[in-house]
């Protein structure tokens, strides 16, 4: 899946843990954020496929293969290995508390976590690393549905040499109802948040459902597109899969909305 439908998936699940904070908008806003960085993170492994990898990187790491070969590989560092593993996420999530704690303690003259306890800082800090961990399942969860490809999926469970996944339901872009879907839930549940509405106890859990509801329509739209896009290696046809998700999408939401995306796409320098 592309990286920006990625990242707004976990904007989505951001929405749904930030309504159970306690904290002002400001916490709130950062718990989103996180959940987006979350889902951002694992495609970092594609660094591999930068142009100037074999120069920089390879060469200071004096690593045998080139970044290419890096990235269609199946070595931990490859792409779908660790980086789109629960453990990776689990460790990241882990690091990125204790050094926002420790940031904010050399910032905390002023501001910062004076007079907490180290611990207590990172309890506070439990809803931002939730978050991260939910963008960062996202991300895993989006992938599990593209084509197998030299990977055969994601390998979730690392240590493991499973890879889960690669069925094939979707591209691996073009999926712009699942973006809409994103981006409707994105929007609801932060006007929720925004005005205030949450405050209600009954209202708590209106983000969590607001968001599975999008979560279920957007597993229903991807098991029912009327296509299979799976390839296991490479593929001479990829052209023809790429043209079959546009008139998918095309169908899906009709000329219209069709064009609005195709041209929003289109202005995008990234794979969208
Ligand atoms: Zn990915």
């Amino acid at each position: 899946m592309d990286i920006i439908t990625h990242t707004l998936s976990g904007v989505a699940a951001g929405t749904a843990v930030a309504n159970f904070s306690r904290n002002g908008i400001s916490d709130k806003t950062k718990i989103v954020l996180f959940a987006g960085f979350g889902a951002f993170i694992p495609d970092l492994d594609a660094l591999s496929l930068w142009s100037g990898f074999d120069s920089t990187i390879g060469s200071i790491l004096n690593l045998v293969n080139s970044g290419k070969n890096i990235y269609f590989a199946k070595l931990w560092y490859s792409h779908h290995a660790f980086m789109h593993s629960l453990p990776a996420g689990v460790f990241l999530a882990v690091l990125l508390s204790l050094l926002t704690a420790v940031l904010s303690r050399f910032g905390s003259n002023n501001n910062g976590i004076s007079g907490k306890s180290f611990k207590e800082f990172l309890i506070r800090q439990k809803f931002i690393f939730l978050a991260f961990m939910c963008g960062y399942i996202m991300h895993l969860l989006g992938d599990l549905p593209t084509p197998s490809c030299v990977w055969g999926g994601v390998n979730m469970f690392w240590p493991l040499k499973t890879y889960v996944g690669g069925t094939g339901d979707i591209w691996w872009w073009n999926n712009y109802d699942i973006f809409i879907i994103a981006l409707v839930v994105s929007i609801i549940n932060c006007s929720v948040i925004l005005t205030g509405i949450c405050k209600t106890k009954s209202y708590k859990c209106l983000t969590l459902f607001v968001f599975t509801l999008g979560f279920f329509i957007c597993l229903y739209q991807i098991k029912n597109r009327d296509a299979n896009f799976n390839y296991i290696g490479h593929t001479p046809d990829y052209h023809i899969y790429e043209e079959k998700s546009k008139k998918i999408q095309k169908d899906i939401l009709g000329e219209y909305l069709y064009n609005i995306m195709d041209k929003l796409d289109k202005k995008i320098p990234l794979y969208f």
